[in-house]
C-alpha cells in the first residue's frame, strides 16, 4: 500500500488539477512503491505562485526574531523525527543509513544556525558627511523566490536553500527532484508543524519542464536558487536572467584530489576512497579523478583497488558500506561511462559490473570502480559521472598536478595530500576550485562557510552557506537621511 501524497499550496496539501501522480519506489528493492506525488502542471505552479507573493508582505514584515523561532521549532521537528527521516531518506534515495543519518542532522543543524543569525540580521551604520545627516544600510527580502533541488541530498540542500530564504523574509514556492520527494515532503511538514503561516513556503511536486520551467521563468519571482546538472542549470539560468531575475546555479564537479610522495599512503587512500566512494559516487563534490604523482602511483593503484574491493554494497538500511543508484537511468549512465573508459584504452583495475543475485536483482547496485592508465583528455577524467568511478591519473611534479586538477571544465571542490605546508599552501593558490582542501576528501564542508563553485560548476555569482546564504535572498538598501 503506498501512500497518495498532494501538493502544499496557502498551507492546504492539495490534489495537482492534473488528477495524476507518480510513483517513488526504493532504489534497493524497485519492486517496493513508497509513495506517490502529484504530477502537477504549470497551472499548479501558478497557484503556488500566487500564494507565495499573497504571503509575502506579512512574513516580511514579522520581525525577523520571530522568523528565526519559526526555524528554531521546525529544527526541533526535525530532531523529534529524525529516525523516521533517516529512514525515509536511505529508503528512497540509497544512501546508507550512516549517511541519511549525518544528511537529516546537517539539515537540523542549519535551520538552527539560521535562527540564531536572525538576531543578528539588520544593516550597518556608517559615517555621514555632517553631524546632521545620517547614512546606513538596511537589508530587505527579495520577494518571492523559486527553490529547485536536485535528488542526491533531497532534505540538505532544501534545508539550506529554505532556511536562510525565510530567515530574511522571503516567500518560497519549492520543486523538490522527482526522484525523491519524499524526505523534503517530511521537512515541509515540519515546517507547517512550527507554526509557518500560510502560503510562507509551498510546495510543488512534478517533472523539470512542466514545474521547474515555470518557476524560472514567471514574471512574479523575484530569485531562483537551482542546485542541480550543468545542462540543467544552464538552461534555468538563462531563462531566470531575461527578465532580470537573480540567480543562482550550483551544478556538476570533476572534483580532484592530488597525491604527492611525501603523503601518507594509508590516508591519501582513505581521502581518496571515501570521497570517491561514500553516497555511491553520486556527490556533487565527489572525488572522481585521483592525481598520482608517479613516485607513489603503482602503490597507489594497489591499495585504492585493495580499498573499492572491500567495501561492502547493498540496501542502505544493512550494515554495508554503499548502497545502490538512486534510479535505474543512473545506474545505466555509470555503466555506459564504464564502457566509454574501456575504450578510451584506460584499464579497468576493479569494478565496473552491475551486481547481480538475490539480494541485488531488485536493486541499482554497481562494483566500486578503479580505472587506472587514465589519460587527462579521456572521457572519464574530463565529464561529471556520478557514480562510484575513480580515474586514477600519474604525473610527474607538482604543477602538472595542477595544471591537469585545472584541465576540466568545472571547479567545484579539490584537495591536495602532502607532507609539505607551503606545498598545500600552493595548491590553495594555484587550485581553480571555488573549494580547496588539504588532506581532506573532497566531500563535506562545515555549514558556516561560503560553498560553490567555479567555472562551469557554478553561476559564481552568489555563495551558499553561512552568511553568503543570506546575501543571495536580499537586497541591500542605502539610507540617506538630512
Ligand atoms: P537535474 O537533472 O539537473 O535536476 C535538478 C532539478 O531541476 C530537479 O528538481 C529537476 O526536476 C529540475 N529540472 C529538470 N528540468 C528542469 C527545467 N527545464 N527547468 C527547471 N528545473 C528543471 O539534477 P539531478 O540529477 O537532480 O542532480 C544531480 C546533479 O546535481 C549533478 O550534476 C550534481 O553534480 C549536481 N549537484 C550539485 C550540487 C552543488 O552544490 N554544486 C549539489 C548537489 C548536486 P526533476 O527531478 O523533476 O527532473
Amino acid at each position: 500500500m503506498s501512500t497518495e501524497h498532494g501538493n502544499y499550496i496557502d498551507g492546504d496539501w492539495i490534489e495537482s488539477e492534473s488528477g495524476e501522480t507518480f510513483a517513488v519506489s526504493n532504489p534497493a528493492n524497485k519492486n517496493e512503491i513508497l509513495g506517490t506525488y502529484q504530477q502537477s502542471t504549470s497551472d499548479d505552479a501558478k497557484a503556488a505562485i500566487e500564494a507565495a507573493v499573497a504571503a509575502q508582505d506579512e512574513w516580511a514584515s514579522t520581525p525577523a526574531p520571530e522568523r528565526g523561532a519559526v526555524l528554531k521549532r521546525t529544527a526541533d521537528a526535525l530532531e523529534a523525527r529524525k529516525d523516521e527521516l533517516t529512514k525515509t531518506l536511505t529508503t528512497e534515495e540509497g544512501k546508507t543509513l550512516s549517511e541519511a543519518g549525518g544528511e537529516v542532522q546537517r539539515a537540523i543543524d542549519i535551520f538552527t544556525y539560521y535562527a540564531e543569525k536572525t538576531r543578528d540580521l539588520g544593516g550597518t551604520m556608517k559615517a555621514a558627511s555632517a553631524g546632521n545627516k545620517q547614512l546606513y544600510t538596511k537589508l530587505e527580502p527579495l520577494g518571492t523566490v523559486s527553490l529547485i533541488t536536485p535528488w542526491n541530498y533531497p532534505i540538505a540542500i532544501p534545508a539550506w536553500k529554505l532556511a536562510p530564504a525565510l530567515a530574511t523574509g522571503n516567500t518560497v514556492v519549492f520543486k523538490p527532484a522527482s526522484a525523491a520527494p519524499g524526505v523534503s515532503l517530511k521537512l515541509v511538514e515540519c515546517l507547517e508543524q512550527a507554526g509557518l503561516p500560510s502560503g510562507v513556503v509551498n510546495y510543488v511536486t512534478g517533472s523539470g519542464s512542466d514545474v521547474g520551467a515555470p518557476l524560472s521563468e514567471h514574471g512574479e519571482i523575484d530569485a531562483v536558487s537551482f542546485t542541480g546538472s550543468t545542462a540543467i542549470g544552464t538552461i534555468v539560468a538563462q531563462t531566470a536572467t531575461e527578465d532580470l531575475k537573480r540567480v543562482q546555479c550550483e551544478m556538476g564537479g570533476k572534483n580532484p584530489t592530488v597525491v604527492m610522495p611525501s603523503a601518507d599512503l594509508t590516508d591519501a587512500v582513505d581521502i581518496v576512497g571515501s570521497g570517491a566512494f561514500g553516497v555511491t559516487g553520486q556527490a556533487c563534490t565527489a572525488c572522481s579523478r585521483a592525481i598520482v604523482h608517479e613516485e607513489v602511483y603503482d602503490e597507489f593503484v594497489a591499495e585504492i583497488v585493495d580499498y573499492a574491493e572491500s567495501l561492502t554494497v547493498g540496501d542502505g538500511t544493512d550494515d554495508v558500506d554503499m548502497g545502490p543508484h538512486v534510479t535505474e537511468s543512473e545506474l545505466d549512465e555509470t555503466l555506459e561511462y564504464v564502457n566509454v573508459g574501456r575504450e578510451d584504452g584506460a584499464t579497468l583495475e576493479t569494478g565496473g559490473n552491475r551486481l547481480t543475485g538475490d539480494e541485488y536483482d531488485d536493486g541499482y547496485f554497481v562494483e566500486p570502480t578503479v580505472f587506472s592508465d587514465v589519460n587527462a583528455d579521456m572521457r572519464i577524467a574530463q565529464e561529471e559521472i556520478f557514480g562510484p568511478v575513480l580515474a586514477v591519473l600519474s604525473v610527474s611534479d607538482f604543477e602538472e598536478a595542477v595544471a591537469v586538477a585545472n584541465g576540466v571544465e568545472f571547479g567545484l571542490s579539490a584537495s591536495i595530500v602532502t607532507d609539505d605546508l607551503s606545498e598545500g599552501h600552493r595548491f590553495i593558490e594555484g587550485v581553480e576550485a571555488g573549494v580547496a582542501k588539504v588532506n581532506e576528501k573532497t566531500t563535506g564542508l562545515e555549514l558556516h562557510v561560503p560553498f560553490g563553485g567555479y567555472k562551469q560548476s557554478s553561476t559564481n555569482t552568489y555563495r551558499e552557506q553561512g552568511d553568503a546564504g543570506l546575501d543571495f535572498f536580499t537586497s541591500i538598501k542605502t539610507a540617506y537621511l538630512n
